[in-house]
């Protein structure tokens, strides 16, 4: 497995299969490496904590960093190679590196985009960044992140003559056995709060009665619920009977912010 820490070196891992990570890697980005690696393609895994999606005062300088760790599962998994740039490699500081203008699912349905204003800006610099140097035929995304996936899908459904025939590539939720969703902070949680944590995914078990049934679980658990709600699958605004509906919930407890979704039956 190479380990490529400079743009020279990814020249001959164009047309790969890319898995876009922040490290810490757990079974949900396993998953995604593993399909990635099932494609057929060289399975790239870039490993990047993208400082532009991080405000001041969240938990970028805490944020889990395992590289070693990392390149080990990478390895196990079958992956081709690693991008583990630094910061100065993905922003030079060059105007020539240009952010596509944010789709409307990443400024209009006002949950990340809400409660983070900053974030999907971020994620949109260092993704669109990040196609244009791996430069990959297909890339891999968790639904874990849904409100992410849709504005990633509609970035590049909007760009098609930057990122000409380039698929996303999107896989289901990786949880525990308990149901709790596999996420990079859940570290963060002690003993007591991962078991109240579990609310999230009960919340989102009982989308069918209703979002005050949803908010309500989540309050009966003592977490502080920035939305639990049920939108259009797509577009994430309010919801119609005849098209999918995912319900969408992101709630903190002890310091530790998630979030998690599901399908609406
Ligand atoms: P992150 O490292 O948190 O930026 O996540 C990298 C990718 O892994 C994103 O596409 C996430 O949606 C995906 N991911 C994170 N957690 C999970 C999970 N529990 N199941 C499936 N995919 C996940």
């Amino acid at each position: 497995m190479q380990i490529v820490r400079t743009i020279s070196d990814l020249a001959c891992l164009h047309e790969s299969a890319l898995v876009p990570t922040m490290g810490a890697l757990h079974e949900g980005h396993r998953s995604l490496v593993r399909a990635a690696v099932a494609s057929g393609r060289p399975a790239v895994v870039s490993i990047f904590v993208n400082p532009a999606q991080f405000a001041p005062g969240e938990d970028l300088d805490a944020y889990p960093r395992t590289l070693e760790r990392d390149l080990d599962l990478c390895r196990d998994d079958g992956a081709a190679a690693v991008f583990a740039p630094e910061v100065d490699t993905v922003y030079p500081g060059d105007a020539s590196v240009q952010t596509p203008p944010l789709p409307a699912v990443a400024a209009s349905p006002g949950l990340e985009d809400a409660c983070r204003p900053h974030f999907f800006q971020g994620v949109c610099r260092v993704v669109a960044r990040l196609f244009d140097l791996v430069r990959p035929a297909e890339a891999f995304f968790g639904e874990k992140d849904w409100q992410q996936l849709r504005v990633v899908t509609e970035m590049v459904a909007a760009h098609q003559d930057r990122w000409p025939s380039l698929t996303i590539t999107a896989h289901p939720t990786v949880r525990e056995p308990d149901g709790l969703a596999m996420s990079s902070r859940n570290v963060y949680l002690s003993p007591s709060s991962r078991d109240r944590a579990l609310a999230l995914h009960r919340a989102l078990s009982r989308a069918s009665e209703g979002e005050p049934a949803m908010r309500r679980t989540l309050d009966a658990a003592g977490l502080t619920t920035d939305y639990a709600v049920i939108r259009d699958a797509e577009t994430l605004l309010a919801p119609t009977a005849d098209r999918p509906q995912r319900a969408l919930v992101a709630a903190s407890l002890d310091g530790t912010r998630l979030i998690d979704n599901a399908a609406v039956p």
